[in-house]
């Protein structure tokens, strides 16, 4: 009788315990379901940002379209004629700029 209380004891910590791993398995499971979902939430949020925006003045909000700019190539508005320069297009264009002078100056006075 002893023995069959032991043992009952023993099989229903094993059970509890095994009860309760498979319960943190399935929370975990569950959680990183949910992260999943979540950031492809996010990233279609983005996405339909994107879309939203693209090429749209961030001024008046009408079309841009993509102008030649002394060989950069920048977002003109059609509406309020607002330039839109990307990451490093500004800095470029003023390179550009100074070289065109440079060449000037160097033809004013005979060096080319
Ligand atoms: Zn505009």
């Amino acid at each position: 009788m002893v023995v069959d209380k032991e043992a009952q004891r023993r099989a229903d910590q094993w059970f509890h315990e095994n009860e309760k791993k498979l319960l943190e398995e399935n929370r975990k499971k569950r959680e990183a379901k949910i992260r999943d979902e979540m950031a492809k939430e996010e990233k279609r949020k983005q996405e339909d940002l994107k879309r939203l925006h693209w090429l749209k003045c961030p001024r008046c909000g009408h079309e841009m379209t993509e102008n030649d700019l002394s060989g950069v190539t920048v977002d003109v508005c059609t509406l309020c004629a607002g330039i839109f320069f990307e990451r490093g297009e500004l800095e470029l264009l003023l390179q550009k700029r100074a070289e065109e002078r440079k060449g000037i100056f160097r033809r004013l006075i005979g060096l080319q």
